[in-house]
């Protein structure tokens, strides 16, 4: 978790900071809890969150003497209480294959979750397949391919502006005659063409609901931690087309405003299955309430 540690740690330099720069030791009154509140919002945690977090506080400690060293405990507790029902790793179901769509804009790390994720259940002994969906990009095919060779596993891969959804029911068919535990499918995110990304994906999902009606078993988004507030939309966009059944936040290594993920599960409510903290094959890794929010508030 080290690095984690020193991607949060630059961005909540910022929540320390800003704290830092309103009191060391001061009595908590009301004009100390709105600039609280607003240090909180300014970390992406939300409004709803940031009135969340203050008034557990001010309900202990209104009109008390508080340190910040007290507040960022009692926010760091408060948070990890508030992520512990999302944190959910991925189930793999009894069927077979366990059919994931995953989805998310360009650029958000689609592509090296899979990579990871595909490592990941490899060595756990699952027989993992991916779908190389993104047909749209040569480059995205290439380096599934890549990440496919690198983690020894099988993957569906046709030529540059080749039928995603075609390809997508060849890849569950394969998959369910080679017996695959885990199918991985990589989708398109072109969200400069928001109509045709929709209707991609939901030919995908009626083409492959073809073979068996009751997948994807997962849709898991992946949203890049440092594309703060934009986080929201991203959700809001993906939901329409398919049953986000999962997020997985990347580059929480970086810059990255770890802060939207608080905020992210407090108005969504779904499940955090993994964090991406950086571009390596084991830099995935399980979402830990306890550890993200005290690294959130060091
Ligand atoms: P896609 O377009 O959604 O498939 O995104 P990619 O998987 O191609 O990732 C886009 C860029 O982000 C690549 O340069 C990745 O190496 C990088 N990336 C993905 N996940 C992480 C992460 O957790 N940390 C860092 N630092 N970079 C990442």
């Amino acid at each position: 978790f080290g690095r984690l540690k020193a991607g949060l740690s630059r961005s909540s330099a910022k929540i320390t900071e800003s704290f830092a720069g309103i009191f060391t030791r001061r009595k908590l009154d009301q004009a100390l809890i709105d600039e609280l509140e607003e240090a909180l919002i300014a970390a992406d945690l939300g409004p709803a969150t940031a009135a969340r977090l203050t008034a557990v506080l001010a309900r202990d400690r209104f009109d008390k003497e508080v340190s910040v060293e007290e507040v960022r405990g009692i926010f760091a507790g408060e948070i990890a209480r508030m992520l512990e029902p999302v944190a959910k790793p991925l189930a793999i179901g009894p069927a077979r294959p366990h059919v994931v769509l995953v989805v998310g804009v360009n650029g958000s790390g689609k592509t090296t979750t899979i990579g990871k994720l595909a490592r990941l259940y490899q060595a756990q002994g699952k027989k993992v397949m991916l779908a190389a969906g993104d047909t749209f990009r040569a480059a995205a095919v290439e380096q599934l391919k890549i990440w496919g060779e690198r983690a020894n596993v099988p993957v569906i891969a046709r030529g540059e502006g080749a039928d995603p959804a075609g390809l997508a029911f060849d890849a569950v068919q394969a998959a369910k005659e080679q017996g695959i535990d885990l199918l991985l499918i990589d989708t398109a995110g072109r969200l400069q063409n928001k109509a045709g990304l929709m209707e991609e994906l939901a030919k995908i999902l009626r083409v492959i609901r073809k073979i068996d009606a009751t997948a994807p078993n997962d849709c898991l988004l992946v949203l890049d931690a440092t594309v703060g507030q934009n986080a929201h939309s991203q959700v809001e966009i993906f939901k329409q087309v398919c049953d986000v059944s999962g997020l997985v936040l990347t580059k929480l290594d970086g810059s990255a405003k770890g802060g939207v993920l608080v905020a992210l599960a407090e108005r969504f409510k779904l499940p955090v299955v993994a964090i991406g903290v950086g571009e390596g094959p084991d830099d995935l890794k399980p979402f830990t309430p306890q550890e993200f929010a005290r690294s959130l508030m060091d």
